[in-house]
């Protein structure tokens, strides 16, 4: 019975016991969940607002002097149009997650319905980012056992997880460190409603966070250090990203973090069920 129902129930017995005479009823509803999510809504909209702001006016300004004052001067055109580059990637690095979010967002009451190797989606990730691992002396590795069964998925947006996951990994992990991605099917693990899990992990050797901002970090454009996350070319939407992907594959994500050692980000993943194995 919805509460709604609940409620036009009690309201006719109320009436019925009533039994003809006048009576006053007085319904109260609790609109709390209503109200927040109007008010998440908007703070939303003006977040992204702000972010996107932010880089267009430093874009219009460039602009202007180089139409102007700068107009000859050839040394503060290269400089100038190198923050430009680097303003407008900010900007579209913004509207891909953005647009990754609402699409995300749009399918996330239909469970997907592929199967996906894991080992293969992590190995495709570990690949393209590399050279990024490289360039802090990072290395990143890959502890898989044998025989590991394929998860019940969406391979881009496994793929995805992975990639905004180890890409953290990177940008706040320590110089010359390694990354560990660990795959393993342990006994007992579940997802929520479904049956046994996958348990994918990724742990890094960095400044780790601190305690209290663990349970917001999925919330969109939450940053523990927001100026130190966009030097980092973030926009605050990586995890929010992960978290709505893992929800649409009824999995679960949990973040343990050590300040000063490193954290490790864990995702438990529905495994194919016997009889979807034979499929393949
Ligand atoms: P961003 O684009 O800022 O990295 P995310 O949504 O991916 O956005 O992450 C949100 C915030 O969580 C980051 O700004 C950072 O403060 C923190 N964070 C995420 N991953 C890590 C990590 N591996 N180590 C330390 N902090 C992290």
């Amino acid at each position: 019975v919805t509460p709604a129902l609940a409620l036009d129930e009690r309201l006719a017995v109320a009436l019925r016991q009533a039994g003809g005479r006048r009576v006053a009823i007085l319904a109260l509803q609790d609109l709390t969940a209503v109200k927040r999510a109007e008010e998440m809504r908007a703070d939303f909209v003006a977040n992204a607002s702000h972010e996107l702001r932010t880089p267009l006016a430093t874009l219009i300004g460039f602009i202007e002097t180089l139409q102007g004052p700068a107009r000859d001067d050839a040394e503060a055109r290269t400089r100038f149009l190198g923050i430009m580059r680097e303003q407008a990637e900010r900007m579209a690095r913004l509207i891909r997650d953005l647009l990754s979010l609402s699409q995300i967002e749009m399918n996330e009451h239909t469970p997907p319905q592929g199967q996906v190797d894991i080992r293969e989606a992590i190995g495709f990730v570990v690949n393209m980012l590399q050279i990024q691992a490289s360039a802090k002396g990072m290395q990143i590795e890959v502890d898989a056992g044998p025989g590991l069964p394929p998860v019940v998925g969406n391979s881009d947006e496994l793929i995805q997880v992975f990639q905004n996951l180890l890409d953290n990994a990177i940008k706040y992990g320590r110089r010359d460190t390694t990354v560990v991605v660990s795959i393993k099917a342990p006994p007992g693990a579940a997802t929520p409603g479904r049956g046994s899990a996958l348990a994918v992990a990724v742990t890094d050797r960095g400044e780790g966070i601190a305690r209290e901002h663990l349970p917001r970090l999925t919330e969109r454009f939450y940053r523990v250090d927001s100026a130190r996350s966009r030097a980092l070319g973030g926009t605050g939407l990586g995890l929010a990203i992960v978290k709505h992907i893992v929800n649409r594959h009824r999995g679960s994500l949990t973040i343990d973090s050590v300040e000063g050692e490193g954290s490790t980000f864990t995702v438990l993943l529905p495994v194919a069920e016997a009889g979807q194995l034979t499929a393949i």
